[in-house]
């Protein structure tokens, strides 16, 4: 898979690719990420990328032209390239979403800076308009970053094992149980007996009603879409007799 990221600042992006499955994933040829610099495509002597507002108000807006000319130089001749327009009031990132882009061959993704980019960019240029969430960052880096993070680890060959990414958080609607490693006691806390005594039922049980458990305490809105079975639903019900 192939990001185009558009940029006013690619130094900002640099050191974070360059690091653990990002870097490892680029060496083995799986995912390719291109930096776009958008003042490289404005015109005129002082390569202007940004103006005041129309209506006056403070801030500075990232003007169309530069935008217009950077996304049509990546995207010239492939179809069906997504224009991902970063911005906090796109629709939020979610683990279904990292899934749904994971099917595209590349991806643009355009990092505002300022008090955001001309309305036009949106309008006629942008597919789509991704947040991060709910807060404002002061540019669209940080938010292509965790975009490119979590398609890339979802991408086939990415992870070293591959079962990994089915029961991580979000992606069957559960958040998942907690982890443990040697040694078997620390500080007098022990590791539960279940995940010592080698019986892989109990364990997958256990670890099923852990996320359960976990989702029913700390994220409860995930329930009402997550994929339950029967014995889910029972053992659920039995929570919530307990909670009272
Ligand atoms: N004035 C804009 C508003 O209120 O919607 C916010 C502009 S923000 C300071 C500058 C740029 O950062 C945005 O154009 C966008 O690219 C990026 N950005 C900020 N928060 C973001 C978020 N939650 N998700 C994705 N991008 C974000």
């Amino acid at each position: 898979m192939h990001f185009d990221i558009l940029t006013l600042f690619p130094q900002m992006l640099a050191g974070p690719l360059e690091a653990s499955i990002l870097s490892r994933a680029q060496q083995k040829g799986l995912v390719s990420v291109a930096l776009h610099d958008i003042r490289d495509y404005a015109t005129g002597r002082h390569h202007v990328t940004d103006d005041a507002p129309y209506g006056g108000g403070g801030g500075m807006i990232m003007k169309p032209e530069p935008i217009f000319a950077a996304v049509e130089h990546v995207v010239a001749g492939a179809q069906g390239v997504p224009v991902v327009l970063l911005s906090p009031q796109g629709r939020l990132f979610t683990q279904a979403i990292a899934a749904e882009l994971t099917k595209h061959a590349g991806l643009v993704l355009v990092c505002g800076r300022y008090e955001g980019v001309d309305e036009r960019v949106r309008q006629h240029l942008a597919t789509d308009e991704i947040s991060v969430g709910d807060y404002v960052l002061t540019g669209g880096e940080l938010a292509a970053l965790v975009i490119v993070d979590a398609v890339t680890r979802l991408l086939p060959g990415v992870l070293g094992d591959p079962g990994a990414v089915c029961d991580d958080s979000h992606a069957n609607g559960l958040l998942e149980g907690p982890h443990y490693t040697r040694p078997a006691t620390f500080r007098g806390w022990d590791v539960p007996e279940v995940l010592r005594s080698g019986d892989h039922g109990a364990v997958a049980r256990w670890r099923r009603e852990q996320a359960l458990r976990r989702t029913f305490d700390r994220r409860s809105d995930l329930l009402a879409v997550a994929d339950l079975t029967l014995a889910d639903r029972e053992f659920l019900a039995r929570l919530a007799e307990e909670a009272g």
